[in-house]
């Protein structure tokens, strides 16, 4: 846990935010400034700074989050739903908040490549 970490205070109820998903190793809510109409962020509790800071201890708790990903789509959209799912790793490519997280987004169309 960092104690002046957005997601880490968001974790610890210190700010409040629209649970959709918890367990004791993950927890998703809404983004408070969604790019689609559905737009729901994925983090692990424990405070990792980005995907360039995960370590091999860290797999099953990776694994663990893909798949809740998938829970969660099936769950809000059904089977074979069509989603998209991001982590911005890194300033240059649109980081703004720097603890792992997974932007899952859904309800229109998406464009490729991304902006
Ligand atoms: P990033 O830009 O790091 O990839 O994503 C950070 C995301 O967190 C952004 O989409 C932003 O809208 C969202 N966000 C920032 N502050 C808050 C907040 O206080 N609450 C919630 N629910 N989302 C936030
Ligand atoms: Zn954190």
């Amino acid at each position: 846990m960092n104690k002046d970490c957005l997601f880490c205070r968001i974790v610890r109820g210190e700010v409040p935010s629209q649970k959709v998903f918890e367990n004791k190793e993950l927890l998703a809510f809404k983004d408070i400034n969604p790019q689609a109409p559905i737009h729901i962020i994925i983090i692990p509790k424990k405070h990792i700074n980005s995907l360039s800071g995960v370590e091999k201890k860290d797999d099953v708790l990776l694994g663990h989050l893909q798949l809740v990903i998938s829970e969660i789509t099936e769950k809000m959209l059904g089977k074979n739903s069509s989603y998209r799912v991001v982590t911005n790793c890194g300033e240059e490519a649109g980081q703004s908040v720097f603890h792992l997280h997974y932007h899952l987004l859904a309800g229109r169309r998406f464009t490729w490549p991304p902006g």
